[in-house]
């Protein structure tokens, strides 16, 4: 039996259709992307290495952190541990089901951790870290199959601005500390 091609046509249509209602785009996860490397910036501003992340739900960003580590005094103050709390105060729940996480670097392991505990059910990472990379790059703790909950996860958006930002603060960092150095005089001179 031949298809009909109006049939062929209206079928090709209703996929296309059907396609076109993920709810997450590529051009959404480099939108978002975008607002995470905003927060980056913030850190930046702040003398902290530029790290940055939003959480969104339905089209709506609920909660948004940079890195703030030397700022606070703590560990805990990375821009994932901050997202997650502003997004649970958002929203009144710890589950964080139905969100999406965007971090320009990829989580480390307290971050990977807290986001697997909030049930965050996508991560969409900017740059890989194989200093502490928890999402593959050393451990994989979001897609981990002896965990109860597992994340989906979508490297590489933006990953060359995001990565840039970062290696711009260590080369102006290195720049500084060797300024500092051959300027440093121990006779006082
Ligand atoms: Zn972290």
């Amino acid at each position: 039996m031949t298809c009909n091609p109006a049939l062929k046509l209206c079928l090709t249509f209703v996929i296309l259709m059907t396609m076109n209602a993920d709810p997450h785009t590529e051009k959404d996860d480099i939108f978002y992307m975008k607002k995470a490397l905003a927060q980056a910036r913030l850190a930046l501003r702040h003398g902290e290495v530029p790290i940055g992340c939003v959480i969104v739900r339905d089209g709506e960003i609920i909660g948004r952190g940079y890195n703030r580590r030397n700022t606070d005094r703590t560990s805990l103050s990375h821009a994932e541990m901050t997202a997650i709390r502003r997004a649970n105060k958002a929203i009144g729940d710890w589950r964080l089901e139905d969100c999406t996480i965007y971090i320009t670097l990829e989580p480390c392991q307290m971050c990977a951790g807290a986001i697997i505990q909030a049930r965050i059910p996508r991560v969409v990472i900017g740059a890989a870290s194989d200093k502490s990379g928890s999402a593959g790059s050393i451990v994989n703790i979001l897609e981990n199959p002896d965990f109860m909950h597992q994340a989906e996860v979508i490297r590489g958006v933006l990953e060359e601005e995001c990565s840039a930002l970062i290696r711009g603060f260590f080369r102006d960092m290195r720049a500084a500390n060797r300024q500092q150095a051959t300027t440093f005089h121990p006779d006082g001179s």
